[in-house]
């Protein structure tokens, strides 16, 4: 799961990381600001028209870094129900770029209620 694709053609369109369309949703952004090492990061989140900041300890923070910054990028996926974060990580003066699964919706989330028979 962990490999980014694009699409073929030439706008580098994101593809989902569990079924490969062309239709992961951007969801929101967190932001993870760490100074090396500090138990105490900034978390802010931004989705819905609505921007949160807060000072979490760095052992429940959910940083995708180790040691530094880090943003995630959260996706629903249009074709399947993952939900995914593709994140952006600072360690060693170098920048990764990873997926990770964050979670899955329900059927009914994803695609709409079931029609009755
Ligand atoms: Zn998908």
């Amino acid at each position: 799961m962990n490999e980014i694709k694009f699409d073929a053609g030439a706008n580098n369109v994101l593809m989902c990381p569990v079924c490969n369309s062309e239709n992961p949703h951007h969801e929101g952004v967190t932001v993870f600001d760490r100074a090396e090492d500090a138990a105490v990061i900034k978390v802010t989140e931004v989705s819905d028209g609505r921007a949160l900041s807060r000072a979490v300890p760095e052992r429940v923070a959910g940083n995708p870094s180790s040691r530094r910054d880090a943003l995630a990028v959260r996706f629903s996926c249009e074709q399947c129900p993952n939900i995914s974060e593709l994140t952006i990580v600072q360690h060693k003066g170098s920048t990764y770029l990873a997926w990770r699964h964050v979670g899955t919706r329900s059927y009914a989330d994803a695609f709409g209620p079931v029609a009755a028979l």
